[in-house]
């Protein structure tokens, strides 16, 4: 890629930012499709957030990605946001339109996406079970009630986070059926066997630590059931492997990652990168993302 006076820029916004796949990936799309921009991480401290996201738009930065722990105080800094990132309460991609800001949650696009087309599963009318209270169980739960869940239970290891989330769906969602309680065998065993689609939104399982006991004991899956573990790193996590064994169908978060980066993609450029060329470069480099 030749780098002028008219290069675009994007950019991921974190802090710290670990090992993210999002370079890697969205510059070699911007590449192959011929398109001229850089994509580059900047790793922005708390203590001049402020500043760094008013110096993205004093240079004009076509759009960025926002992650931990920026992704409920990118709010108050933006024109506009997007419905579902309003309703969810976070942003992870914004876009700069002649220096205003609007917030998306690709992340939520993502994981739509994934369970539809990867785990061939329609959310309309179902019984779902998520496992964990934080960030990303917050965009799971909310696309799911979005989409027609019949009923959400929300399950945390500190049971006061899940009680937090399952106030805010039941106000938004009065159609839908929302429990929350303590993440505890008695209260999930005998509901197992009722739920269509288990979310493990909790870390347990994720690279280091990948031979620990899975959130939801072994003997709980069943056959019928779609199992998903938002973490990608190893592929096969504890859980999934439980969950395997006992029939049920798996899903990791992979896709939804790469979805979520799609779209982000699409909003700053109006183009669609080749997701499966990403598999393959992300395959290749053997590379462990964190985000
Ligand atoms: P977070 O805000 O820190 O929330 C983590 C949740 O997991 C909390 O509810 C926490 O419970 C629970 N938890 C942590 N350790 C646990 C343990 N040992 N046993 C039981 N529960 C435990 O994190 P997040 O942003 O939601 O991310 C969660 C996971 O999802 C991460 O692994 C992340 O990589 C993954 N993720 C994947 C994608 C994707 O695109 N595939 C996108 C976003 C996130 P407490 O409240 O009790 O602390």
């Amino acid at each position: 890629m030749n780098i002028d006076t008219n290069t675009g820029i994007l950019g991921l916004i974190g802090y710290p930012l670990g090992h993210s796949i999002s370079p890697l990936i969205h510059n070699y799309s911007l590449k192959k499709m011929n398109l001229n921009y850089v994509y580059l991480a900047f790793e922005l401290k708390p203590d001049i957030f402020y500043k760094g996201i008013e110096g993205l738009k004093a240079l004009n930065i076509k759009g960025f990605n926002i992650t931990i722990p920026y992704k409920k105080k990118i709010l108050s800094h933006l024109d506009q946001v997007d419905q579902i990132a309003d309703n969810i309460g976070a942003v992870n991609t914004v876009v700069n339109n002649d220096g205003k800001l609007k917030g998306y949650n690709t992340d939520a696009y993502g994981f739509k996406k994934m369970l539809e087309k990867d785990g061939d599963f329609s959310i309309q009318g179902k019984k779902a079970l998520i496992v964990g209270a934080g960030g990303a169980s917050r965009s799971a739960g909310t696309v799911l009630c979005e989409s027609g869940i019949k009923e959400l239970y929300i399950l945390n290891r500190t049971r006061d986070k899940a009680e937090n989330l399952a106030q805010i769906w039941k106000e938004k969602y009065p159609d839908v059926f929302i429990k929350s309680e303590e993440l505890n065998i008695d209260f999930y065993k005998p509901l197992m066997k009722k739920i269509d689609l288990l979310i493990d939104t909790t870390p347990v399982g994720m690279e280091p630590e990948v031979d620990v006991k899975p959130v939801i004991d072994r003997d709980c899956f069943h056959s019928s059931m779609l199992v998903v573990d938002l973490v990608y790193n190893p592929p096969q996590t504890t859980i999934l492997k439980a969950a395997k064994k006992s029939g049920a169908r798996t899903l990791n978060g992979m896709p939804m990652l790469l979805y979520q980066a799609a779209e982000a993609f699409k909003l700053w450029l109006g183009k669609e990168p080749n997701i499966e060329e990403w598999y393959q470069i992300i395959a290749r480099k053997k590379i462990t993302p964190t985000d």
